[in-house]
């Protein structure tokens, strides 16, 4: 049995013993029963569990809690072995005569190990068979994921839509998912400025960024644009998918554009958005000499904070802060005219971008530091 390809992603040790396969059951009948060690109280743990009852439940049609056989399988924690890089996320998964041993070094670890045992785990020759091996795994990144900012599909995606992607990161052993929540980007295909925002901040009820579907209709004989809010939008499900997001061990979290990519905030509440030579809003990027600005930016993050992360134990918030460029089509009124993010009020006119960036920076990343964040990203390409 070359049991070893089923593996995602390749283990870093893998090796097989001499002796017969461990035979765990067939349709109808299972020869194991599962030993579960005293386990840390963790939504990755409850997650790992899950996952390898389930699909043993469901491969061998016998519940997983039920099976009495003969052959252990045990679940436990352990200690990793000196000098392991990421031990908190490695495992070490035995199987030989003296039956089927799965060890975490850490919450993580025993997920990730769990799931190596299921993809293990396939019935073939109409039986649920496992050949003596050693695998020993540990990942050389600390954190591997995804940046999901996108402006046309995941605009429509359900709770279910986000979970799938959750559980095909978690298939591959991916930690982390991180949700742009808020951007904008120039006129684009139906004529409107791609603008979208998943939370709603209930303090600016104007800010809301409806959907275009646009389809001929046969019985009006005309092109109808269809609007409706982003499902997470509407059904304020975040929080839910943070909370999925644990259960398989994949840390989700926000990305807010907090300087570029930000023209609906200052299109709906002009007062804070950068002016031009004459005091103009330009409808892009901020004014960062006025209070109003950070009043509302901070009561944007705050709500995000309260409602989303701090109930699931989240400590990692991304601003963006990329692209802060003159450019056209920011509105749609005005496709050919030039707008600016940088503010040229009489307070910000003489100070230069390198200067105004970082004071912005700082104020924004202190805030949320005072609001317990210890992970902040943010780009880079000033
Ligand atoms: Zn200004």
């Amino acid at each position: 049995m070359y049991i070893k390809n089923r593996i995602l992603p390749v283990p870093q040790e893998f090796e097989y013993s001499k002796g017969e396969d461990v035979v765990l059951g067939k349709p109808g009948s299972a020869f194991y029963r599962l030993e579960i060690g005293d386990l840390p109280d963790a939504s990755s743990v409850k997650g790992a569990l899950d996952l390898l009852s389930d699909h043993l439940t469901g491969v061998l049609n016998v519940n997983a809690f039920d099976a009495a056989g003969e052959i252990p399988v045990r679940i436990g924690m352990g200690k990793a072995p000196s000098g392991m890089k990421n031990s908190d996320q490695g495992y070490c998964l035995e199987v030989s005569s003296d039956g089927v041993t799965l060890e975490g070094y850490g919450e993580l670890g025993l997920f990730y190990g769990a799931l190596t045992l299921k993809q293990c785990l396939v019935l073939a020759d109409n039986k649920l068979a496992l050949p003596y091996m050693k695998v020993t795994d540990w990942p050389d990144m600390k954190t591997r994921g995804h940046f999901m900012e996108c402006r046309y599909g995941s605009n429509l995606m359900t709770l279910e839509d986000w979970k799938h992607v959750v559980d095909h990161m978690a298939g591959m052993k991916m930690n982390q998912l991180v949700v742009a929540v808020y951007g904008c980007w120039c006129v684009q295909y139906d004529g409107r400025v791609s603008e979208y925002l998943y939370v709603p901040i209930h303090k600016y009820p104007k800010l809301k960024t409806p959907v275009v579907t646009r389809y001929y209709s046969p019985t009006k004989s005309e092109w109808v644009d269809r609007e409706c809010l982003p499902p997470m939008f509407e059904q304020d499900f975040l929080g839910e998918l943070i909370a999925y997001g644990k259960t398989k061990g994949v840390t989700v979290f926000p990305l807010f554009n907090s300087y570029g990519h930000n023209t609906l905030i200052p299109a709906q509440y002009p007062e804070v958005s950068a002016k031009d030579e004459n005091g103009e809003p330009t409808l892009t990027g901020f004014c960062t000499a006025n209070p109003e600005t950070y009043e509302m930016m901070f009561n944007i993050y705050d709500e995000i904070i309260d409602r989303y992360l701090i109930p699931n134990g989240i400590d990692s918030f991304h601003v963006g802060l990329d692209e802060v460029w003159d450019g056209i089509a920011v509105n749609s009124e005005d496709i050919f005219r030039i707008r600016s993010p940088w503010c040229k009020c009489e307070k910000c006119r003489d100070i230069n971008r390198k200067e105004l960036f970082i004071d912005h920076a700082i104020k924004l990343l202190n805030h949320l530091k005072k609001r317990g964040m210890k992970n902040i990203y943010m780009y880079h390409d000033m």
